[in-house]
């Protein structure tokens, strides 16, 4: 854990920015169908931090809700991308997208979850746990 480390998210067209202090606590990888098509991507990549290593923000957003009313997503108003999202009823944990951080050096995954509707040619590293839907 690298506390005195800061790395700088963006979107898509560089509007919205958010400078976040010290490593995650947590990164995970998701190939649900939801994170599959909110990205566009063949998964997501989730870095969780808490709500006071979040330096600065500017940018303006808007604000989805998840039709199931689980999860409120933050995208950029201009662009749309999908740049952090909090779970309903939590206020200590956000989650960011990890592929906001180009070239960044962000810590690796440490699991992938939903791997039943994960694309079989999705090759994972050797030893990363992964488990067929939500955690246990
Ligand atoms: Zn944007
Ligand atoms: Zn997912």
């Amino acid at each position: 854990m690298h506390d005195d480390v800061t790395r700088e998210a963006r979107c898509f067209c560089g509007g919205l920015r958010l400078t976040l202090k010290g490593d995650p606590f947590y990164v995970s990888s998701c190939a649900c169908t939801r994170c599959q098509r909110r990205t566009g991507g063949f998964f997501g990549v989730t870095v969780y931090v808490r709500p006071e290593q979040i330096l600065e923000r500017s940018g303006e957003t808007r604000t989805f809700h998840l039709t199931d009313g689980s999860t409120t997503f933050h995208r950029c108003a201009h662009c749309g991308t999908s740049m952090w999202w909090v779970p309903d009823g939590e206020d200590d944990v956000i989650g960011l997208a990890g592929g906001c951080f180009v070239g960044q050096g962000l810590p690796a995954p440490q699991r992938m979850v939903f791997t039943a509707t994960k694309h079989p040619w999705v090759c994972l590293p050797d030893g990363l746990p992964t488990f067929e839907d939500a955690p246990g």
